[in-house]
């Protein structure tokens, strides 16, 4: 019976689901359909489950934030043609926000390329623009090794997207079992060989004392640290320094949680301050990119220093930061805590610059607390956030992860709601992507099993993917997702005079919405639990019984359509 297992064929679907299985891969998000279905419960079979979505697009941001979530590429499964097509948002997305991501798709047969095949595209190009690497198996045999190559890539240097490409009849050719176990051992065995490799990266000794220096020297030092960090699971190392340093940091927004909101060595409330004047900043990583408004004045002083730990040479290169240290955040700043061990330095108590930040951080958390403490009804952003806020602290530890996306709703809620620990804050990141907050929410549930999810989501964001909560109830996911309904896009028709005249004058405006309409409904209609809230009892009733219920839900909260501002806090660039 061994014997007849052994000479049994295997098709390209079964040896990608093996060698993927092998590669250590246990999710995969995607959309089946031709030429894919089988490969997705070929891969179930060998152990990855698959998230069967929607649409591809929220299937790709779940597969991205997999990989921020898990250190390990998020495996996304499309079809041919139009799914690839928007599979792309996803594999973007990932390579933008430096996310490890593998894309496999199925295309069409190699013999019917060019003659207008079933959803035929030139997938390697279409692919190219947005992935560290693109790859197409052109027969059976290739398949073990290109899982292996392809899943090293994403994660090799600065994380990102890459790309598989399987033809259909590829997917169709046959092996033996004992020939795919084969190939798939000699992978795994190359793909071994090649990561025990020494890195290349040159020494970090004369940095690492030129950085413990500059700190040492600095009157007003201030650590940044970026979803970069966060990602190198840096947050052990980047406590240490701040608590033995008393250097006060401030986190991106997806560095929030690397270092406790609640540290009293936190300059978020004190952002301008610190930026505008400190003269070292240790970015740990973050990109100085329009997040950090580019390292430049007027928001920092001309005379800033910066010290830029990043994975990635090319980033230090196109920066030019007075000092560069490439490496991994996590290995880079234990060498920093060893050096700076042999040489001990904290800032005095009553030190000026951080005695600065704190008072001005102080004085803006009491205003922003005066402004939370109004129960403001029809709701504004504040109120219910601040209902929020305290649900998500009363659950403890381990936190629940925090998903945010919209214009106001997040911005807002960014000040408002509080990340204690690393990687429980995912949001529109480096490209302001919107429409990514419903994959997020099963990926993180998948990912971290232990944790709730809770989705603070304004409605045009939800709007881009809801069809996915039929996935959330489907799965039976600890999801609570609150939609932040103000009637449309920065909350219905703000058009001017000017704007209202011409043929079209009676259209709704481009920004509109169906005013209150039922979201809560949509989660209804799959069995899952809506709640409309429009009061703080409502409100609080609501997140009490589906935060303790764990099943998914969505709570449909009614915001004064005239509260916040067009493009939240990005007026400027609209
Ligand atoms: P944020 O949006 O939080 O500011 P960015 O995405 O702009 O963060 O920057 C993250 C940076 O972290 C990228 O430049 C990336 O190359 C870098 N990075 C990724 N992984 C690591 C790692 N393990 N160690 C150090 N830097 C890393």
């Amino acid at each position: 019976a061994a014997e007849t297992a052994l000479t049994a064929k295997v098709d390209g679907s079964a040896v990608a689901g093996l060698a993927l299985a092998a590669a250590g891969s246990r999710h995969m998000f995607g959309v089946v359909g031709i030429p894919v279905t089988s490969l997705a419960s070929r891969a179930a079979a060998a152990g990855v489950r698959f998230l069967a979505f929607r649409n591809e697009q929220s299937a790709g941001y779940a597969a991205a934030a997999y990989g921020f979530l898990t250190g390990t590429p998020g495996l996304l499964l499309t079809v041919s043609g139009p799914g690839c097509v928007h599979g792309l948002a996803g594999l973007s997305h990932a390579t933008a926000n430096a996310w490890p991501l593998l894309m496999v798709s199925g295309s069409c047969a190699q013999p019917d390329v060019g003659r207008g095949d079933f959803q035929e595209l030139d997938q390697i190009a279409a692919t190219k623009p947005f992935a560290k690497l693109a790859v197409k198996a052109t027969a059976i045999a290739d398949i073990p090794r290109l899982v292996f190559q392809a899943l090293a890539a994403t994660v090799a240097g600065r994380p990102g997207g890459c790309y598989l490409d399987i033809p259909s009849d590829v997917l169709h050719q046959t092996l033996t079992q004992s020939e795919a176990d084969a190939l798939i051992a000699a992978a795994a065995a190359d793909s071994a060989a090649s990561c025990s490799a020494p890195p290349k990266h040159k020494s970090l000794d004369e940095g690492i004392v030129k950085a413990a220096e500059l700190l040492h020297r600095a009157e007003r030092p201030l650590v940044v640290f970026g979803k970069g960090a966060a990602y190198a699971r840096a947050e052990e190392a980047i406590q240490k320094l701040v608590d033995t340093t008393g250097i006060p940091f401030l986190p991106t927004p997806m560095g929030k949680g690397v270092v406790p909101d609640s540290h009293p060595l936190s300059a978020t409330a004190a952002r301008s301050l610190a930026i505008g004047q400190c003269d070292v900043a240790l970015i740990v990583g973050a990109r100085l990119n329009w997040l950090l408004h580019f390292g430049e004045p007027p928001k920092w002083s001309k005379d800033v220093k910066f010290i830029l730990v990043d994975v990635d040479e090319d980033e230090i290169e196109l920066r030019k930061p007075h000092l560069g240290l490439v490496g991994d955040a996590k290995r880079v700043v234990e060498l920093l805590n060893r050096e700076i061990k042999d040489q001990p330095f904290c800032l005095a108590r009553s030190h000026p610059w951080v005695d600065a930040i704190t008072k001005k951080s102080k004085d803006n958390v009491l205003k922003m607390e005066a402004q939370l403490a109004k129960d403001v009804v029809p709701f504004n952003f504040m109120t219910p956030l601040r209902i929020i806020r305290d649900a998500i602290l009363a659950e403890g530890s381990p936190a629940p992860i925090v998903v945010s996306e919209g214009a106001n709703t997040m911005d807002v809620g960014r000040a408002v709601l509080v990340q204690n620990e690393p990687r429980t804050r995912l949001d529109a990141g480096t490209w302001g992507t919107m429409g990514v907050g419903l994959g997020y929410c099963i990926a993180a549930a998948v990912a971290e099993p232990k944790r709730l999810v809770v989705a603070v989501e304004g409605d045009s964001g939800f709007g881009f993917s809801a069809m996915e909560v039929e996935t959330l109830v489907r799965y039976q996911l600890p999801v609570v997702v609150i939609v932040f309904n103000n009637n449309g896009v920065y909350g219905g028709d703000r058009r001017s005079p000017e704007e209202l005249t011409g043929p079209h004058k009676d259209d709704p405006a481009p920004t509109s919405f169906v005013p209150a309409a039922g979201y809560h409904k949509m989660m209804e209609a799959f069995g899952g639990k809506g709640y409309l809230a429009e009061t703080p009892d409502e409100l609080k009733s609501a997140l009490s019984e589906s935060f303790r219920v764990r099943k998914p839900a969505v709570i449909n909260v009614i915001i004064d359509p005239y509260a916040g501002a067009e493009s939240g806090r990005m007026q400027h660039k609209n």
